[in-house]
């Protein structure tokens, strides 16, 4: 067991990981970033950083060499660096975890290797083969590429008909994955934390809804019936334990029209989806991440308020007087100094009182 003052570190320097040196620093952790630029959000609430490139072998070295154990807030950290990292201290959840999520390919295989329902999907390995599946496509589907994907990126919708050159270079990757387009009914979360002896707990699903591909809301719990509830906690529950996970691990899923749950995406990390469970739960995921990978018991889920949860997006962030104005909200900004189009500037959860 790593005790409170032993050291922890972060690969990424996102609010993930600046929620995560929070929720660590109020237990008394120290926490030392690996980040890519100066000044991440994480970094600025962090004891320790270093700016370094994910190839830059000594920097990387004397990162690992300087914490009791590491963990990483991207998932698309190089497999490279975490290796190398791992090498010299222990890295939770193990880089293989995150290897499977950097690759949906993979992700999507091992899924249906445990038994887990996943959209229908090819693989496209280069453009001969997306003409070929174009050619017998019956209804809609999307292109997707394997690798460096998230927040819609590297994704493009495929009729029967489309133009596969087209597509091809609008994905702009060199290995793809065609999925059934879903038409779903809604899309939902769940988060589960793993300890080491596997003790497992998760919050409740959520719903996410998303603009432009990117998160906008979580509606907390989501409004599913119970079988479905307890479906789609089941099926997380399944995913940690076939991984053996220690740490936390969001599963993302399409509930279909008739009820059923397809697996989408997972990402071995706190997730945006889970945002809301700091101010609506006795312990946060963030909280739960760092007593799993230090070896603590993990904390109680239990939700004392329902929530809504909505990112502040770009020039969102200039409403953030209307969140500190209403007394249901809690304000969360990033403290990232530019505002980007599609750039996740911070949250707002708004409390509800608990329906059941
Ligand atoms: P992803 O990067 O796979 O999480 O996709 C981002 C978002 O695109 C998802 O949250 C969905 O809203 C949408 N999406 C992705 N894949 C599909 C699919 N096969 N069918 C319908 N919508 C999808």
């Amino acid at each position: 067991m790593l005790t409170p003052g032993a050291s922890i570190g972060i690969l990424g320097g996102g609010q993930l990981g600046r929620m995560t040196a929070m929720a660590a620093t109020r237990l008394g952790y120290r926490i030392h970033v690996y980040a890519t630029e100066a000044d991440s959000p994480a970094a600025q609430v962090a004891a320790e950083a270093t700016v370094g490139g994910y190839g830059d072998g000594a920097k990387l070295d004397a990162f690992a060499e300087s914490v009791d154990v590491a963990t990483f807030e991207f998932e698309n950290i190089p497999a490279n660096a975490v290796r190398r990292v791992a090498s010299l201290t222990p890295v939770l959840p193990r880089p293989e975890i995150l290897e499977i999520s950097q690759h949906r390919l993979n992700e999507k295989n091992f899924l249906r290797s445990i038994g887990v329902a996943t959209t229908d999907f090819q693989d496209v390995a280069d453009v001969a083969a997306l003409a070929r599946a174009v050619g017998s496509l019956k209804r809609r589907a999307v292109l997707k590429s394997v690798r460096m994907g998230y927040d819609g990126k590297g994704q493009v919708a495929i009729d029967p008909g489309t133009d596969a050159a087209q597509a091809w270079a609008a994905m702009g990757a060199s290995h793809g994955i065609l999925e059934a387009f879903v038409d779903f009914r809604c899309e939902v979360s769940v988060i589960v934390a793993r300890s080491a002896d596997g003790d497992t707990v998760f919050y409740p699903p959520v719903e996410n809804r998303h603009v432009n591909h990117i998160l906008d809301t979580t509606v907390a719990p989501a409004r599913l019936s119970p079988e479905t509830a307890r479906a789609a906690e089941a099926i997380a529950r399944e995913i940690a334990t076939r991984l053996d996970l220690v740490g936390v691990l969001a599963v993302e899923m399409f509930v279909t029209r008739s009820g059923d749950i397809l697996v989408n995406e997972l990402a071995p990390r706190p997730h945006n989806s889970g945002h809301w469970t700091i101010d609506a739960c006795a312990t946060s995921q963030f909280e739960q991440l760092v007593r799993a990978i230090c070896g603590l018991p993990l904390g109680s889920t239990e939700r004392h308020s329902d929530a809504v949860m909505k990112n502040l997006i770009g020039e969102d962030v200039r409403l953030w007087p209307q969140a500190l104005a209403d007394p249901t909200a809690r304000l969360h900004l990033y403290g990232k100094r530019t505002i980007r189009p599609g750039r996740k500037m911070g949250h707002v959860t708004r409390l509800l009182p608990r329906r059941i």
